[in-house]
Order: structure tokens, then C-alpha cells, then sequence
């Protein structure tokens, strides 16, 4: 065993290879990718044996290929983020009937904000809808014991069972020993064993139903005693009476997840600022649910047992407070319970250590302002607020990145439509982007792959509309191609622009079936997104750089004039892929600072200084270039009506709008 410094995703990884996991599948999405990546490095550096790793082309097929290899007794991981299970929820909800024979673990990260997605849904609320466990770790390092807990659990049991992390525990680092190499576990003697437990037929959904039942109650009892799972479920007890103060009993605290991290820093900041005071902390009960789903209700109860008021701290839903409420009310106690339901937790979003000190305060000033814990409250708040920065962030507005290929491709539309009257669909990706000014070419953005299929809907309601949708290449692959046969089948007037810029960006530049390289290191025959398109049926395709003006406008302009499916495949390269070119300049001479290269295209890397004043600028300022932010993508440089911007050698040099007007 070797001590290293990870982060929570990497700890998982390792957790899942050194619980002997065999076949590892998931799909892209911040905050969960890291896990994937993990298992396929250490493969890779030989320290992994036995593992299959891959990212599989959306999350409903990767948990039907974790299915497939847990049926034959294989330990399986799956990974995604929040709403991605969604997309394999269809998988999720049967599987839970058929059961599992190897340990099938499902990774899915949540994430509180959000910080990165297009909903703040909770994992933990998709676990009880499922029927399906869900361990819910507040630290790196109980996500790194979770891990195999679950694995025990699943096999157990013969369930599958979700992990649930959010973003910071995802994110955050903690030192760990783990084995500098692993081995996937050998199959059970004869792998896949036939039978008709595999066929999920309308009698055996009804008998399984009562088996889930069945499990389900027994893993809530056995969460109060049982020392694989009761440990997730920590209580403690602090705080002391006051001598010579009337005993008070107890206040009790739940908390869930990285919740119940931050009570803690919370719970010992407060008792540092009364060891400080030389005032004592009163008397106080904490309880980790570290078992969300099925709810530990008789451990809770327990815990609630003579104290009068419980107060829950959570993010996300209010899925402890209202486990706790019925326990509560089962149990028959006399204990008031507040949290989300009662104002006296935030209803949304992120938490903190500083949010659960402000909480508490304005629950005993509001409850008994003479309480003797105030004074210490507002010591700890002091505290607080003396190491808070309330200075705001660097202002960072979310923009496609200078020298990036979608601006091309939007403009390019954008120039195409002209005045016609138009619906843009996008997607889920870098180039949701699209929709900020000046490019103003995303309309629409709903879950992955329905920019398609919303076009679609556009295109009937209001027929005179030409309605245009966007999508990235591993969105393509991932849930487009049904939403393109639906157009091809159904005759739907739209036009597909598929932004293929060679990679997974958003996610961190992964693979796809478009570029053929596996997580394995094998590389498959790219599929090629315009075949699969003219397969679909699609009658027009042209194929454009974004980066050459001219020619992007023109492919464009011909997809959009056909009536009925059409696509245009813009394709070039993430800047993360390709080198960047020599900056283009700007010459102060030549600018007469109209601003036309800001307004068309709205790239980073061009400011503007309203104090410079060059021979054609009039006092109106000059456009300039800010070397360190410019990729050399040369889309600009054919922008400006007054041949200002010198393209960099090699840069692409196709004629565009502006120079056009300036010939004419
Ligand atoms: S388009 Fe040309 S003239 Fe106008 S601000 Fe930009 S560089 Fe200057
Ligand atoms: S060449 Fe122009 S459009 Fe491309 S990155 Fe540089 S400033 Fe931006």
C-alpha cells in the first residue's frame, strides 16, 4: 500500500479496482469523469489487471453492458452524473427487477448549484423512485469505504447499488493508502449461469417487486447493526451542561453528504470559540445519515429519542428531513423537526460551513434568543466573517473560447438566415455557448440530443419557420441518431448542423465513436457522422470548415434552402486539439473602430480601447488583438470591411462578409 494524495474521484477508482471490479463503463460528465479516466490510466500503466474500461456511447448503453457483465457474476462499475441517469433510467428501473449476480455499483454524481448542468435533480430521490440503495458519502475518504461496501452490499443482496458523491467530494483531495496494483476478481466457476431469473416477463416483475420489498426493509434494519453499513450512519454526542444551568435536553442535528462535513467543521469551530469564551457548548446530538435510501428509520428514531427539536441540514431535496419526519411520526415522538420545509435550510443549492453556523443562529435567536449557545454562535459568526472574503470573482462570462471552431459554424448560419425568420436548437455542450451575444444562435437548450427533435417540433407548430438545430459529434453519436431517423421518417423541414470538432470538449476532451480511440488504447475505424447521416436517410449534406468564412456561409446557405432534412457538417478541431497560429494584429492605422469584428463574432481575444486614437478611427478608439488570448483561427481576419486585421501566415484565409461588402 502506497499513500497518496488523490481526489475523490480518483479515490473511488482505486476504491472500485481494489473491490476486484472487472468491467467498467460510463459516460462523460462533470463531476464525475475523473473515475473513468482513473481506471483506464492505471490500466494503461499496467496497475490495473483484468479491468475493461470504456466510455460507451451514452449511459444507457454502458449500464446494459455493466448488466450484461454483472449477470455473469462479474463486479461492475457505472459512472455519470446526475442527468445521466436519466438517459439510463430505462436500464436501471428493469435491472433492479432481474437483480444482479456480480456486485454492480453505480457511480453517480450529483451536483448542488449547479455548477455544471442543466438540472440540481437528486440522485438520492432517483435511488428511492428505483427502489435501488444509495450510500451518500461527506468525505472523500467514506466515498473511498463506500465503494466497497457497495460492492458488498450489491452481492448481498443482488441489487445494484448507487454511490452518490456530489461536486465537492468529487473534487476535493484527501491522503489514501491504496495498492500500487490490482486484479479484476475471477467470474464465479461457469460465468453466466441461464435461467429464467434473466427474463423479465409480467409475472416475475410482480414477484420481484416483493423480493425489492423484502431487501429494502431488511437493509433499513440492518443499517442499525450490521458493521458493514451501520458505520455510515455516525452519531455523536458534544457539548456539555452548563454547571450549576438547568440540564436542557439535548438538541439533535442530521445531516446527509458533504452536508454533514461541514456540521462537523461547523459543530468544532463552535466548540473552539466556547473553549476560547470559557463558556460551555450545551448539549447536542449529531447524526450522519450516510444511508439515504433505504431510510436507517429505526436508527434515526433512536437517535431523536428525548430531544426536542431536530434540525436537518442537506443540499438538494429534503430527502432526510422527510425520512426523519416519518420516523418521527411512526416512532409517535414529540420532536419538532425543521429544515428545508420550515425556511430553516436553503432549498436549493450549496451549502457550507459558514451557512450551517448562519442557520443555526437563526434558529435559536428566532426559537430562544436568551438560549446559551447565542453568544457562542455569534463569536463563531464573527469568526467566520473575519476569514470571508466577500470580495466578488473576476467577472468570467461564459463565451466560446477564443479561436474556437463553433464560432465559426454559428456565424456562418447566422449570415445563411439572413432576415428569415428562424428557431436555433442547441444542445448539450461547449456549444450551448452559442446562445450568448453577439452570435445569439442558440434559442433552445434542453437535455441531450433534443435540439434535434425540438427543431422538429418547431418545424410543425409553425411551419414558416426554418428551424436549424446544433450538435456536437459525441452528442451525435450519443442520443441524436434516433432524432435524425424521426426527421428522415416523419419528412420534418430542418437542417442539422453537426459541430464536429474531433472530441468530448465539455467533459474534458474524451474519445468518441467518431474519433475511434478507445479508453483501452485501441484504435477502431472513426464512425464517420456524414455516413451515418446519409444512412439515416438525409438527402442533403454538405460538409464546410468553420473557418473559412465564405464556404461555411455558402454549404449553409444550401442545407437551409432544401426543403426537408438537410445537414451540414462543420467540422474542425478543438483548440485543445490543434496547435495554435501565430496572433493576427490589428493595424491602428487601418481601424477606423467600427467594432464590426466584435459585434459579428464576439471573441475573447479582441478588445477594444476606446482612448486610442488611430488616423482612420476618427476618436472612436481602435479594435486590438490580445496576443496571449488569439489562436490564429483567422475567422476575423475576412471580417473587417477595411482589411484591418492581418491574418497570420497559414491561418485561414476564406473570403467573408465584410470583405465582400468592402469590394463591393
Ligand atoms: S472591423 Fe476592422 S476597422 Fe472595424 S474595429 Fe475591427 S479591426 Fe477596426
Ligand atoms: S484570429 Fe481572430 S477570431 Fe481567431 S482567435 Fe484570433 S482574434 Fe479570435
Amino acid at each position: 500500500m502506497t499513500e497518496k494524495l488523490l481526489m475523490g474521484n480518483e479515490a473511488f477508482a482505486h476504491a472500485a479496482l481494489e473491490a476486484g471490479v472487472r468491467v467498467v463503463a460510463g459516460y462523460p460528465g462533470t463531476p464525475s469523469s475523473e473515475v473513468v479516466e482513473t481506471i483506464a490510466r492505471l490500466r494503461a500503466q499496467g496497475r490495473a489487471h483484468g479491468v475493461s474500461v470504456e466510455w460507451s456511447t451514452n449511459e444507457k448503453a454502458a449500464l446494459e453492458l455493466v448488466a450484461g457483465a454483472a449477470y455473469c457474476g462479474a463486479r461492475a462499475l457505472f459512472t455519470c452524473k446526475q442527468v445521466g441517469l436519466n438517459v439510463a433510467s430505462d436500464a436501471l428501473l428493469s435491472l433492479n427487477y432481474v437483480g444482479v449476480r456480480g456486485g454492480t455499483v453505480l457511480l453517480v454524481a450529483d451536483d448542488p448549484g449547479p455548477i455544471s448542468s442543466q438540472t440540481e435533480q437528486d440522485t438520492r430521490r432517483f435511488a428511492a423512485f428505483a427502489k435501488v440503495p444509495v450510500l451518500d458519502p461527506a468525505t472523500v475518504e467514506q466515498g473511498f469505504a463506500m465503494m466497497g461496501a457497495a460492492f458488498e452490499l450489491s452481492e448481498r443482496y443482488g441489487t445494484p447499488v448507487i454511490l452518490r458523491p456530489t461536486t465537492r467530494v468529487c473534487h476535493a483531495s484527501a491522503f489514501l493508502d491504496v495498492a500500487e496494483e490490482t486484479w479484476a476478481r475471477e467470474l464465479p466457476e461457469g460465468g453466466f449461469q441461464k435461467g429464467p431469473r434473466w427474463v423479465i416477463f409480467p409475472k416475475r416483475a410482480f414477484e420481484a417487486h416483493g423480493e425489492i420489498n423484502d431487501r429494502l426493509r431488511a437493509m433499513a434494519s440492518d443499517y442499525g447493526s450490521d458493521p458493514l453499513l451501520s458505520q455510515f450512519n455516525e452519531r455523536v454526542a458534544g457539548g456539555v451542561a452548563p454547571e450549576g444551568a438547568p440540564m436542557r435536553p439535548p438538541f439533535a442535528i442530521a445531516a446527509g453528504g458533504v452536508s454533514a462535513a461541514y456540521v462537523r467543521e461547523a459543530l468544532a469551530l463552535i466548540e473552539r470559540e466556547a473553549a476560547a469564551a470559557g463558556v460551555a457548548v450545551p448539549p447536542y446530538r449529531f447524526l450522519q445519515v450516510g444511508t439515504a435510501y433505504p431510510f436507517p428509520e429505526q436508527t434515526v428514531a433512536r437517535f431523536l429519542e428525548g430531544a426536542p427539536d431536530v434540525i436537518v441540514f442537506e443540499e438538494l431535496d429534503s430527502v432526510i428531513e422527510d425520512g426523519v419526519l416519518q420516523a418521527v411520526g411512526r416512532a409517535g415522538l414529540a420532536v419538532r423537526v425543521h429544515g428545508k420545509h420550515d425556511g430553516s435550510t436553503l432549498d436549493r443549492g450549496e451549502s457550507s460551513t459558514r451557512q450551517v453556523v448562519f442557520d443555526l443562529a437563526r434558529y435559536f435567536r428566532s426559537a430562544d434568543n436568551d438560549h446559551p449557545v447565542m453568544p457562542v454562535l455569534e463569536a463563531a459568526i464573527g469568526r467566520l466573517e473575519l476569514l470571508h472574503c466577500d470580495e466578488p470573482l473576476p467577472p468570467r462570462p461564459p463565451v466560446l473560447c477564443a479561436g474556437c471552431p463553433h464560432r465559426g459554424s454559428f456565424y456562418a448560419v447566422k449570415r445563411a438566415l439572413g432576415k428569415r425568420d428562424a428557431v436555433l436548437c442547441g444542445d448539450i455542450g461547449c456549444y450551448t455557448l452559442g446562445n450568448a451575444a453577439p452570435l445569439d444562435a442558440v434559442d433552445t437548450c434542453l437535455c441531450m440530443g433534443a435540439g434535434i427533435t425540438m427543431a422538429q417540433g418547431f418545424a410543425v407548430a409553425e411551419p414558416g419557420k426554418k428551424c436549424v438545430a446544433f450538435v456536437g459529434d459525441s452528442t451525435f453519436f450519443a442520443s441524436a441518431m434516433t432524432g435524425i431517423a424521426n426527421a428522415v421518417y416523419n419528412g420534418h423541414d430542418i437542417t442539422v448542423c453537426l459541430l464536429d470538432n474531433a472530441t468530448t470538449a465539455m467533459t474534458g476532451g474524451q474519445q468518441h465513436p467518431g474519433t475511434g480511440l478507445t479508453l483501452m488504447g485501441q484504435q477502431r475505424r472513426p464512425i464517420d457522422a456524414e455516413a451515418v447521416l446519409r444512412a439515416l436517410g438525409v438527402e442533403r449534406i454538405l460538409r464546410a470548415d468553420p473557418f473559412d468564412a465564405a464556404q461555411a456561409e455558402a454549404a449553409a446557405r444550401e442545407a437551409i434552402g432544401f426543403e426537408g432534412p438537410s445537414a451540414v457538417v462543420f467540422a474542425a478541431p478543438c483548440i485543445q486539439l490543434a496547435p495554435p497560429k501565430p496572433p493576427v494584429a490589428i493595424d491602428g492605422e487601418a481601424c477606423t473602430g467600427c467594432k464590426r469584428c466584435i459585434s459579428s463574432i464576439g471573441c475573447p481575444a479582441i478588445g477594444f480601447d476606446a482612448a486610442a486614437a488611430g488616423p482612420a478611427s476618427k476618436g472612436r478608439g481602435t479594435a486590438f488583438v490580445d496576443e496571449a488570448l488569439c489562436y490564429g483561427c483567422g475567422l476575423c481576419a475576412p471580417l473587417c470591411p477595411f482589411g484591418a486585421i492581418q491574418p497570420a501566415p497559414g491561418a485561414a484565409s476564406g473570403k467573408g462578409a465584410g470583405q465582400e461588402e468592402a469590394d463591393a
